[in-house]
């Protein structure tokens, strides 16, 4: 069979495997991949590591393991030794070295072994080794590429400057055009890199038109020194091979007015390759600049042509071995450099990784067939007059010098008007609002706002103008089909350059358009109705203490008493002399009655004392502790309550997240469609699980706690009557509680996030805006703007006022101690009664022993009461038994030394 029929054979076969339904994979759970990097190439190295992350993370049983070793450039002994303990290991292939003769090395080996090596490094020559792969665009099809963009410009005349002979070879295609057709001049630039002579020849020859042909590290130099010899002007123009010119700063140029043009492989915007940008901006370059600090140049901030190939060529490797997976059951053995034999399922490999067309960064991959070399194409060029160079940020600090900021905004004619995105406008204070006017306004002038200012701001730093396109949504990802919808939508497909809000910087977003540095931070939070004015109560001199206090108090009280009065009854001291005057009388009296014992106790609570002392040390140890206690209790209560009653207590049923997942009387809910929602629907964590669960079992009973605005949401909680709580950012939340005087925040943040401008993938505007933002924070702009706009602005301080109002310190009202006078009416009623009753008591007694009628000795008594005269009243003579009845009603303590009536 001829080789197109082979081809033919195996493209069929092809088709045929992937028409088959997928097998489940046999393929080993670990699979060794050998690298081979030279010392100090530390983007490759990564790149080809990240390669091997990204595959791993989409992979379920089998793993692949990447083993990485380091060669110094150009040491084929090193190189073949580590290839010989690659095999040992039983890698399934080898990537790398760069350098030629370590490669060369490589290749031989494993052509003999039959392991896949696969390279992503510029190799002019035609020929290769079976086995060996390499995804750097062959020369041959560079030079076309180059070729074409040539008689694109319509040049008949140009230089070639050039440094090595593989610039020539680089540009061979141009020299097979018939001489008559175009004149070339061919001028080699020295190695001591002053070019200024080589330069001036070039200004003598009148020639305009350039191709240069260096290493990329040798551009800027090539270029400034053109620009001092008088080379960099309108009339000339540059095609630089480079394929790597996204790295070099070419902002000293960018007035000069010359047109440069230069040829790139991957499109950072498109497909794949935006996805290994981001991997290379979140993960490589950080890695880079960690693990490497002084090769912080060696991490630029877009990768190098041969990282992305890398990339690629891990990815193309994966998906030939999962396609061989699918036809045959791939094993994997050690083999020996030393013995005969080779991998059995090498070749078919090879052969697979030659025919996968899949898309990855490059776009799509054709391997050719010239003579036995296989080569990527290089992609269509460019349109005519357009510079592929857009993106100049070339270091990892993005703090540039003010002055050198390269302004891709202001520069290029074709963002002259920048398309903004801005949300609805109708519902997004204070952020994007509707002006206030009597004129009809139109175009940008509509606006106005937080973002509208900072906008004007950056505008005003950029030299650049802008068109504002309301949006209707912020954008979120369907989570089924994948797609986009607002302003991240708009972004994607190219209908607008930046979004500008308060736009949410989250992974989702960031994973699908670029952000600027952050402008503001927040948190989630929860806006809640306002607590209450407790209303004062009558008996709030009681809020002091808690009503156990109260009760503990009323059982000492009791019980003090009690042990008062035992004590006094065992102790020998307490019992006295009833009649002084008589020295020896025939009993002895105890003071401490039950009665007199609560009396004592009651006067020392009460601060005021009593007529009667303990005399033995037992009783006035109790009364000593008594005291001590009162002191305590009293003075804690008095401090107590006027702060009780000076401030005003107010409730709220809730104070945290928490709160609100464990009740169910109050509602909550969120903005439909931001990142509020994504936070609730993604997190892991319980309570913020059982919330969102709870809110769409709301929803689906037809009660919609949702809402489509966060104005929506805040007139919600105010007419609920605090039956609805909903959850907000914790800025917009500041807003709000500033006019809407009976809302308020409750609980702290449940995350922590900013806002950002949104910017499509891979924007060029990225680096400008970030020194931008930068500069405004230096200069406290976002302080003034939020103070403007927060709090000023639109009914702002309101709330403010209102609080100033009541701030100033209250004086008791009856309501605050009403109470007090409650107990002491009732306590007075209480004594009249008290009194009524004895003084009935004591008139039955009269009228039973003189046997005269109750109602007579009544109208007697109250007579004599009435009179309200004199402080003396007669003593009644009467036998023994009234003097004893007398005794009865008082107690036996009662002791009158004169023999007069006691009530007298
Ligand atoms: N800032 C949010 C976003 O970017 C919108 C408001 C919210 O979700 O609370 O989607």
């Amino acid at each position: 069979m001829n080789g197109r029929g082979l081809w033919a054979c195996w493209a069929v076969c092809f088709v045929v495997f992937l028409a088959q339904p997928p097998l489940t994979s046999q393929l080993p759970d670990v699979i060794k991949i050998g690298g081979l990097f030279d010392v100090g190439d530390v983007n490759q190295k990564l790149s080809f590591q990240s390669a091997f992350e990204s595959v791993n993370a989409g992979l379920r049983r089998t793993s692949f393991q990447p083993i990485i070793r380091e060669i110094p450039p150009g040491d084929s002994f090193h190189a073949s030794k580590k290839v010989c303990s690659y095999v040992r290991a039983g890698v399934a292939a080898i990537f790398g070295p760069q350098s030629e003769r370590a490669s060369a090395h490589v290749q031989s080996i494993c052509d003999a072994l039959e392991i896949p090596h696969i390279e992503t490094r510029w190799d002019y020559r035609a020929r290769r080794e079976h086995y060996s792969i390499n995804l750097y665009p062959h020369p041959f099809s560079l030079s076309k590429a180059y070729f074409d963009l040539v008689r694109e410009f319509e040049w008949t005349s140009f230089t070639i400057l050039y440094e090595d002979n593989d610039g020539l070879v680089r540009l061979q295609e141009l020299f097979k055009v018939p001489p008559k057709k175009y004149k070339i001049t061919l001028l080699q630039l020295p190695d001591h890199r002053d070019y200024r002579d080589v330069l001036r020849k070039v200004l003598i020859s009148s020639e305009y038109n350039l191709i240069l042909d260096c290493k990329t590290e040798n551009v800027e130099r090539v270029l400034k020194q053109a620009q001092q010899v008088g080379l960099m002007t309108a009339l000339h123009s540059f095609l630089i091979t480079s394929l790597d010119l996204h790295l070099v700063d070419l902002q000293d140029f960018k007035y000069s007015g010359t047109n440069i043009t230069a040829v790139r492989l991957v499109d950072p915007e498109r497909g794949e390759a935006r996805k290994f940008m981001y991997e290379w901006r979140m993960k490589v370059r950080p890695r880079v600049c960690t693990l490497f600090p002084t090769f912080k140049s060696q991490a630029p901030a877009f990768p190098q042509t041969e990282a992305m190939l890398m990339y690629d060529a891990v990815k193309l490797y994966v998906m030939a071995i999962q396609a061989l997976d699918n036809s045959t059951y791939v094993q994997i053995t050690p083999l020996k450099c030393e013995l005969e034999g080779g991998w059995i399922h090498g070749n078919s490999l090879i052969n697979y990784m030659k025919m996968v067309r899949q898309a990855t960064n490059l776009g799509k991959i054709k391997f050719l067939k010239t003579r036995s070399s296989r080569r990527a194409s290089p992609p269509p060029p460019p349109p005519r007059g357009q510079t592929a160079t857009t993106v100049y940020e070339s270091n990892c600090n993005p703090h540039k010098p003010k002055d050198s900021i390269p302004n891709a905004l202001s520069n290029s004619p074709r963002h002259h008007l920048t398309r903004l995105l801005l949300p609805s406008r109708r519902q997004n204070d204070p952020y994007i609002m509707l002006r206030e006017s009597s004129e009809r306004l139109s175009g940008n002038d509509r606006f106005e706002g937080f973002c509208i200012d900072l906008l004007n701001e950056i505008a005003e730093i950029l030299k650049f103008n802008f068109v504002l396109i309301p949006i209707k949504a912020y954008g979120s990802r369907n989570a089924t089909t994948g797609e986009w919808n607002g302003m991240i939508k708009e972004l994607l497909e190219d209908r607008g350059d930046m979004a500008v809000t308060d736009l949410t910087i989250n992974f989702e977003r960031e994973d699908a358009v670029d952000f600027t540095m952050p402008f503001m931070n927040l948190g989630i939070s929860i806006l809640y109705k306002k607590p209450q004015k407790m209303a004062p109560s009558l008996f709030s001199f009681l809020s002091p203490l808690s009503i156990e206090v109260w009760i503990y108090m009323i059982t000492a009280y009791v019980g003090v008493s009690i042990v008062m009065y035992i004590l006094a009854r065992f102790s020998p001291y307490e019992w006295q002399n009833p009649h002084p005057c008589d020295p020896d009388p025939d009993t002895l009296e105890n003071q401490f009655t039950i009665l007199n014992c609560l009396w004592f106790a009651i006067g020392s609570l009460m601060q005021q004392g009593c007529d009667f002392l303990p005399q033995a040390v037992s009783t006035r140890m109790v009364a000593g502790m008594w005291w001590f206690f009162t002191l305590i209790m009293i003075s804690s209560y008095t401090a107590n309550l006027a702060a009780f009653l000076t401030v005003e207590r107010m409730e709220s049923p809730i104070e945290s997240a928490d709160d609100l997942a464990k009740q169910t009387k109050i509602k909550y809910g969120l903005k439909e469609g931001g990142t509020t929602s994504v936070f609730f629907r993604d997190s892991k964590i319980p309570t913020y699980k059982h919330m969102w669960d709870t809110m769409n079992k709301y929803k689906e009973m037809g009660e919609n706690v949702f809402t489509g605005s966060n104005k929506e949401g805040a007139t919600r909680v105010s007419k609920s009557n605090g039956l609805y709580a909903f959850f907000m950012e914790s800025t917009t939340i500041e807003y709000v509680i500033e006019r809407e005087c009976d809302l308020t925040q409750v609980g702290g943040l449940l995350d922590s996030k900013s806002y950002g401008i949104a910017l499509q993938p891979g924007s060029p505007y990225k680096g400008v805006l970030d020194v931008a933002i930068l500069t405004l924070q230096s200069r406290g702009r976002f302080h003034t703007l939020k103070e403007k706009w927060f709090r000023q602005k639109r009914g702002g301080g309101k709330c403010k006022e209102e609080a100033g109002g009541s701030s100033m310190a209250s004086e008791l009202n009856l309501p605050n101690v009403g109470g007090v006078f409650v107990v002491l009416i009732g306590g007075m009623g209480l004594a009249l009664v008290v009194a009524l009753g004895e003084f009935v008591l004591y008139c039955w007694e009269i009228s039973r022993e003189d046997e005269k009628s109750l109602i007579s000795v009544l109208s007697e008594e109250l007579c004599f009461v009435f009179q309200c005269k004199g402080s003396t009243k007669p003593v009644r003579k009467k036998a023994e038994s009234e003097t004893a009845a007398v005794d009865n009603m008082y107690g036996s303590d009662v002791y009158n030394c004169s023999g007069r009536n006691p009530l007298t």
